[in-house]
């Protein structure tokens, strides 16, 4: 999703330097069409040419005076010869989108707004580093900010992470979705992909994919299957669908695993309750030890398989 996503943005850079570079060739053609401004270039170019060939002090001044009257009928008409340059939106990279053999800067920028569009999250907004613990009340305040730093660490690190899956359990209110997302936006300030879907609308997904024609379901999955993270909030609440809800969350994990990719669960469910809720190969799944990391938001204890 995120080599999508930079495709695009690196065509609309392409296609935003050409847009430029037509816009100075317009302007120059608009320019050479005023009847004055024509006479004074044409003037200017035969003397040129005439000391260019035949050379001599008298035809070279002929071409500098002739020059700066072509000059002065331009300003006269209310240009300048730099109308006649495409603009140069990034000086560091010439509009190419690449600097020093990586991403310029502005193509990094122009990445972080397009992955926030494509994923629909905001880059602007709470993220990991925003979160203050003096902001919590109660005793959860010190837990909580144990958690965010342990992300922090995570989305440092990332993508070169060690757990693919992160279960977030808890009652609801304990701040679960909040670090889900605050997580998603970090990573997508940092250049990736992050999708954060709630359970009922992936499941609803994972029904119209189900539904679909077969050509049809690569491209329904599409983002759930490539995205560098994908949050799954709130695990449990959505409605149940046989043939569709085990068995596409499996596939989408599974897939996931298998390729690297992130996938944070939060839920209320204990781990115990996942179990009897859905399958082995999903319990397996979420709480592999090797593979998966438990953040538990309830109570003092904090809980870090
Ligand atoms: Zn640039």
């Amino acid at each position: 999703m995120t080599n999508e996503v930079l495709k695009k943005v690196l065509e609309e850079k392409r296609a935003a330097k050409r847009r430029e570079e037509a816009a100075a060739e317009a302007r120059k053609a608009a320019a050479l069409s005023l009847p004055d401004v024509s006479e004074a270039h044409r003037e200017y170019v035969n003397a040129l040419h005439e000391s260019l060939r035949y050379g001599g002090q008298d035809r070279r001044r002929n071409a500098e005076k002739l020059r700066a009257a072509y000059v002065e009928a331009l300003a006269e008409a209310g240009y300048s010869e730099e109308d006649f340059l495409p603009r140069v939106l990034c000086p560091l990279c010439n509009d190419t989108g690449i600097s020093d053999g990586t991403l310029c800067k502005c193509t990094r920028e122009a990445l972080v707004r397009a992955l926030g569009i494509a994923c629909d999250i905001s880059p602007e907004g709470f993220a990991l580093s925003d979160f203050d613990p003096a902001d919590v009340k109660g005793s959860q305040a010190q837990h909580l900010a144990k958690l965010y730093g342990r992300m922090s660490a995570y989305a440092e690190k990332f993508p070169d992470v060690n757990r693919n899956v992160i279960v977030c359990t808890g009652k609801t209110g304990t701040g679960k979705t909040m670090l889900a997302t605050a997580l998603a936006r970090t990573l997508i300030r940092g250049g990736h992909s992050a999708l954060v879907m709630s359970a009922t609308a992936f499941n609803s997904l994972m029904l119209k994919c189900h539904t679909s024609p077969y050509s049809e379901r690569e491209g329904i999955l599409a983002d759930v299957l490539t995205a560098e993270l994908l949050v799954i909030d709130d695990l449990g609440t959505e409605p149940r669908y046989n043939n569709v809800t085990c068995e596409y969350l499996l596939l989408v994990l599974e897939e996931r695993g298998s390729k690297h990719l992130s996938t944070v669960v939060t839920t209320n469910l204990s781990p115990e309750r996942i179990l009897q809720v859905y399958n082995e190969r999903i319990y397996s799944r979420l709480f592999d030890k090797r593979r998966s990391l438990t953040l538990s938001f309830d109570g003092d204890d904090l809980r870090l398989v």
